[in-house]
């Protein structure tokens, strides 16, 4: 799976494309006119390689790294681009050599110059969808495709046969927070915290925003006695954490924390579900604590 992108990167990305199906479809809607105006050919259409020469297939066989070429999607768009190009060859060839338009040649091409288009338009709709896994206030991940992830964590779990925590973390007295010294500081609580525990969780670990100020951590191969002294450790240091406020206040904050093992073979849900009530208990104990569960 490609790394997960930042978000001005993927709005980037997002417009990059959308001039790169622009360039297609000028490409395409030369090739058209030529076939049947007789207008000239788009240049270079007519090579071997002719896939490499548009402005298109420039950008696609750039030498330049590209973020885009980890993806599936944009590796399977070149065998279509070739293929595209033979059959816009042969018919252009033909038209060139003044024979008449082929039906079935001519088919050929325009299926294979849509399912181009089709393709660029999955790929950019798949960079979007990753614009939406993303929490714009905290940039962890939103539960769009969360239970997907779960799930992939609780196979290779099962694989490797190391267990993997859940953790549900919800910040105590937010509203509170948020009457008494304003939502801009509520957000800045938000931002900061969860970057404070990001930084203590390792790089495997990741972290969903569940609801407004209640996030869940997942904890790849950690037993639940060394989860639960990551989590401590977020805990005892976000009391600590001086939150500063736009207008230059600190904000002090403490949250409470609902620990489990996620279970091999339940349904991901009743994992989470168990965080959630081991939460629940943390709360009516007294907050900024962490209160472990079980299945
Ligand atoms: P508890 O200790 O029991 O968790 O109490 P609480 O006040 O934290 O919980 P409650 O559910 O009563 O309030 C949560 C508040 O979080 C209410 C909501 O307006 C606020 N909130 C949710 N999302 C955001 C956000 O993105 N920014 C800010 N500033 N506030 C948010
Ligand atoms: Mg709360
Ligand atoms: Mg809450």
């Amino acid at each position: 799976m490609p790394l997960p992108l930042e978000r001005d990167e993927i709005q980037q990305l997002t417009q990059e494309l959308e001039v790169m199906i622009a360039a297609h479809l000028g490409w395409f809607k030369k090739l058209n006119l030529a076939l049947l105006c007789g207008t000239d050919v788009p240049a270079g259409s007519l090579d071997p390689d002719a896939h490499r020469h548009t402005a298109f297939g420039r950008w696609y066989y750039s030498e330049e790294p590209h973020p885009l070429q980890e993806y599936p999607d944009f590796q399977a768009i070149g065998p279509v681009l070739e293929q595209m190009h033979e059959a816009a060859r042969t018919v252009a060839s033909g038209r060139a050599a003044g024979k008449a338009l082929q039906p079935a040649d001519y088919e050929a091409s325009l299926d294979l110059a849509l399912k181009l288009n089709t393709k660029l338009r999955h790929l950019q709709l798949e960079i979007i969808g990753e614009l939406l896994s993303t929490d714009p206030l905290t940039g962890c991940f939103t539960r769009r495709g969360m239970i997907n992830r779960l799930q992939s964590e609780q196979e290779r779990s099962h694989r490797i046969q190391r267990p993997c925590c859940l953790c549900m973390m919800d910040f105590d007295h937010f509203k509170q927070i948020n009457d008494e010294c304003g939502h801009q500081a509520g957000d800045a609580v938000l931002r900061q915290g969860i970057k404070f525990a990001q930084n203590i969780l390792r790089k495997y670990d990741s972290i969903f925003r569940y609801g407004g100020e209640e996030f869940l951590i997942c904890l790849p191969s950690t037993p639940l006695e060394d989860a639960r002294q990551v989590i401590e450790r977020i805990r005892t240091g976000l009391e600590l954490l001086p939150i500063r406020a736009l207008d230059g206040k600190t904000v002090r904050v403490t949250a409470t924390f609902g620990l489990v093992e996620m279970h091999p073979r339940k349904p991901v849900e009743d994992s989470i579900a168990a965080s959630d009530e081991a939460l629940m208990r943390g709360k009516e104990n007294g907050r900024n604590r962490v209160e472990l569960g079980s299945l």
